[in-house]
Formats: C-alpha cells, structure tokens, sequence
C-alpha cells in the first residue's frame, strides 16, 4: 500500500462565473521514501492537486489518503513548498526553522539542535543569523525547505519550487532537495512542468493531462541521480 494514495481525485471550484472542473479522475501513489515527480501543461491541475493534498481543498470525488486515512487539513506530516516561500521576514533564518517546532511546544534546546543539524545539512549555517530580506531567492527557497522539514514530516509536497530561480542555482537546489530527501528518507511530491528536471531528480514520473483521467503516462526513471 503506498504512503499516498490517490484515487479518481476530482475538483470542482465554484467561482462568480460557475463552475470549473479543474482536475477529473487522477489516481496515483507514493510509496514510503519515493521521489515522485508531476508533470504536465500549466493548467492542467497539478498545483490543485497538490493543495489537495496538502490539506489545503476537499476533494469534490474520489479519496485522497495518507496511510490509508483520509486528509481532513493540513498537518505537520506534510510539508509544503509553493514556488514564493514567504518566510517571516521580521525572524532570523533560524528562527524561521524553529518556529513550526516552537508551535509543537518543543524545548528551546531541542529546536536549537534539529535547527542546526538541518541548516547544516542545507549549507545554511553561516546564514543562520541573517533575515530573509538579505538573503537570494535560492537562499530563501532553501531555508523555506528547512523549515518544512524542522518538524519531522514523512512527505514533502514541492510545488514548482525552483521554477523562479536560474539556472545554476536550480542545479544546487536540486542537489541539496536530493541530498536532504536521501538523508532523511522522507517521500517526496514534486510539481514542475520542466521535464528534464522530472528525470533528473525522480524515481517516478506521472505525466498529467487537462481531459478526464488525467494522468497519461507513468514512467520509471531508471537513471543514476545527481
Ligand atoms: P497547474 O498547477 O497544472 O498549472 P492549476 O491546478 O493551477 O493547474 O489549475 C487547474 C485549473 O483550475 C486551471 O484551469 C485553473 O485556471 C483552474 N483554477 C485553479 N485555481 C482556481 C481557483 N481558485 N478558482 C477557479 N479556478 C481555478
Ligand atoms: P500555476 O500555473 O503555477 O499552478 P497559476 O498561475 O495557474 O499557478 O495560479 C496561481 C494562483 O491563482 C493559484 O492560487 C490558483 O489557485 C489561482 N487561480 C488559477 N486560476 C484561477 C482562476 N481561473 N480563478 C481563480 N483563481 C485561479
């Protein structure tokens, strides 16, 4: 049984001009420490999908499950990457990282040591002390997985995360996205319409579509990671 599961996932949206059927009939899995990548026309409903499993929207049909329970909000289990990551712009990277755990109530020393083992991990440590208007975009993209990662989760869920940086520091991104999914042993859901990119970091493909039934192929990636 895989970690997510998705099956005949529909979503309405209901607007001022009616309704819009934004994604029809998807099924999909994620198996425990998988890294799955979507791909597909912008439009198609990948980002719909992911808020959906994030906790973000109820499905308008099918199930949406997370070890076999079905997603009622948004939770800790599941980290969230959107394409901007608004850090709190008035905390230091690292009290950006510490704040899911503060929230959980855990123990200053505690957040302090997961805090720096993960900065660490991300090449973050001489930035600990800065505020995110100093840093670059990869920069805060970087501490924004951190901070998604502070709190333990068991699946990311990455929406065209490095879709706005270029593309040297995509590479290191990529890297340090593989580095930490490899050490933590977390499933990862990535979003993106770059296909190379797909290939480049997945052990799983689905290609979506905009008609009904929307996943047209799944593929395996067979090739060796950065
Ligand atoms: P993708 O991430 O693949 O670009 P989206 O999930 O953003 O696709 O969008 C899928 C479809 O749903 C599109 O037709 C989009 O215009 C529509 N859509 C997305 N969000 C909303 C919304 N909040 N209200 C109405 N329609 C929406
Ligand atoms: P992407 O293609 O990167 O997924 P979009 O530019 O399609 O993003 O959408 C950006 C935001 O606008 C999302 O929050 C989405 O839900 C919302 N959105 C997209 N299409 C519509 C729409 N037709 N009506 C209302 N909101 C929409």
């Amino acid at each position: 049984r895989g970690l997510i599961e998705v099956h005949d996932f529909c979503l309405r949206y209901e607007t001022m001009e009616g309704a819009v059927d934004a994604v029809s009939d998807v099924s999909l899995n994620v198996q425990p420490g998988e890294f799955v990548s979507i791909v597909g026309p912008s439009g198609c409903g990948k980002s719909t999908l992911l808020n959906a499993l994030a906790g973000f929207l109820t499905p308008s049909g099918g199930t949406v499950t997370v070890d076999g329970e079905a997603i009622s909000g948004p939770s800790a289990d599941r980290g969230m990457i959107f394409q901007q990551y608004s850090l709190f712009p008035w905390k230091t990277v690292r009290e950006n990282v510490e704040f899911g755990l503060k929230m959980k109530g855990v123990s200053r020393s505690e957040r302090e040591r997961r805090a720096r083992t993960l900065l660490g991990l991300a090449g973050l440590t001489p930035f600990e002390n800065h505020y995110p208007d100093r840093l670059s975009g990869g920069m805060k993209q970087r501490v924004g997985i951190v901070r998604a990662l502070a709190t333990g989760p068991r699946i990311l869920l990455l929406d065209e995360p490095f879709g706005a940086l270029d593309a040297q520091t995509r590479l290191i991104m990529q890297q340090i996205l593989t580095n930490m999914w490899q050490r933590l042993k977390i499933s990862v859901l990535f979003v993106t319409h770059d296909i190379d990119e797909a290939i480049f970091l997945s052990d799983r493909i689905y290609v979506m579509t905009a008609r009904p039934g929307g996943i047209k192929a799944e593929v395996a990636v067979p090739l060796p990671r950065p």
